[in-house]
């Protein structure tokens, strides 16, 4: 059974949903990068980490995504050209992330995600988290209940499911790419060096209070 999951930012003027949201039309995990962690500390949102510093997401086809209210205030991070970061600027909410106009998929991020509207745990509607990323950069020790390393199996099945999620078109249309000219919704705010290694040492200096 599938539902509709609203999505909302911290502050409400951004709004949209997901649609078809089940555990078996996503791909849950959670990421312990670099560049996830710099990222919540860049919107000093360090809220939105798990105590190791994880990032929950939820990958699903960019076709199941629709911003419905509050579009003028998304805006967009690079902290490799490869990835567009996606954020409200209003109450510097991460929304999610993308990897360009033609890659059919979004990984959003629970921030973004409202399930007080009926109820539902996020483990409800989107299923444990099936594997965690980069655990080496993590900043403490793992939860317990920390999902599993990734195994070959975990990442057919999610090669799968790109695949599958590419042949049906499902990647279109996105919210955040126009549909003709590729152009991102918000042009990318692409760091300096220098402001790129500052948030990056916030994670490491993290990292070496929590060993403290
Ligand atoms: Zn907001
Ligand atoms: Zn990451």
């Amino acid at each position: 059974m599938s539902v509709e999951l609203p999505l909302r930012c911290r502050c409400g003027y951004v709004h949209g949903v997901a649609s078809e949201i089940a555990p078996s039309a996503g791909f849950r995990f959670v990421c312990y990068c670099k560049d996830c962690q710099a990222f919540a500390h860049f919107l000093e949102r360090p809220d939105v980490l798990d105590a190791a510093g994880g990032t929950d997401i939820f990958q699903l086809p960019t076709g199941r995504v629709k911003l419905t209210t509050g579009r003028t205030a998304v805006r967009c991070l690079h902290l490799s050209s490869k990835v567009f970061r996606w954020y409200t600027d209003c109450c510097r909410t991460p929304i999610g992330n993308t990897a360009g106009p033609r890659f059919p998929v979004v990984g959003l991020i629970h921030s973004f995600m409202s399930h007080e509207a009926d109820g539902q745990s996020r483990d409800e509607v989107l299923g444990p988290p099936l594997c965690r990323i980069f655990e080496r950069s993590a900043v403490g020790p793992l939860p317990r209940n920390a999902a599993p390393p990734p195994s070959l199996s975990i990442f057919a099945f999610r090669a799968s499911r790109l695949l599958a999620w590419s042949l049906r078109g499902l990647g279109r249309p996105t919210p955040f790419f126009d549909d003709f000219t590729k152009a991102p919704l918000s042009a990318p705010r692409v760091l300096t060096f220098r402001e790129r290694e500052r948030w990056q040492s916030t994670v490491l200096k993290r990292r070496r209070q929590e060993a403290e």
